[in-house]
């Protein structure tokens, strides 16, 4: 079976999205560029029983390569994605603390040093989309800004990485900044966010932080 391993890895981050509360049942998609293929999870299939013949291979223009089920129904926007932006895993996600805040904010500001670590930047809230077309890849394009996620109003999150790994706990903390984010604003007092000069320093490299 082509990419064995990684339909496997896909299968597994699939299951920590579900675990972490960042999807339901078989919400959301997974997909993985590897060369000039991508893996991506099959439409309407639960998590919990997918077996690694159900992920789906196809090449960067949709034409499969291997695999008998039917891919996400947001292949299209994944594609323009992974053409269109230097990373190879994308995660899409109807996480609800993202979406709350997708409902009242235009974005999530740099909140917190965690998110700078894990998110990299601000969050843009791009404007509402039809789900399943390739708008959703575009808005992703245009609003992803510095940071590893883009959250679509009324919809979910685009969350894209290297790796699987890195894309997975960009949307993990998103969902954490959230949280705070509107817990803060339930208190209605001013909010402070990070600043520019603040960010820089934090953002330079002290070589302590994660095992050798
Ligand atoms: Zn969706």
């Amino acid at each position: 079976m082509l990419y064995e391993e990684k339909r496997k890895e896909l299968i597994e981050t699939a299951r920590k999205m579900e675990r972490y509360g960042l999807i339901r049942l078989s919400g959301g998609n997974i997909s993985l560029r590897i060369d000039d293929h991508v893996l991506v999870t099959p439409t309407a299939m639960s998590y919990d029983t997918m077996l690694p013949e159900d992920i789906v291979v196809l090449d960067l223009k949709g034409q499969v390569i291997d695999g008998k089920r039917r891919p996400t129904s947001d292949l299209k926007a994944i594609l323009y994605i992974l053409n269109h932006m230097d990373v190879n895993a994308v995660i899409h996600t109807h996480q609800p603390k993202a979406l709350a805040l997708s409902l009242v904010c235009d974005v999530l500001p740099m909140i917190s040093t965690t998110m700078l670590e894990e998110v990299k930047g601000q969050v843009n809230v791009a404007p509402f989309t039809i789900s399943s077309d390739e708008g959703m890849g575009i808005q992703t394009v245009e609003y992803a800004g510095d940071s590893l996620c883009v959250i679509l109003k009324n919809h979910g999150v685009m969350a894209y990485g290297k790796d699987l790994d890195q894309a997975l706990s960009a949307a993990l903390y998103l969902e954490e900044s959230c949280e705070t984010y509107l817990l803060a604003l339930g208190a209605h007092k001013p909010i402070t966010v990070l600043t520019k000069e603040q960010i820089e320093e934090e953002a330079k490299p002290r070589g302590y932080y994660g095992q050798p």
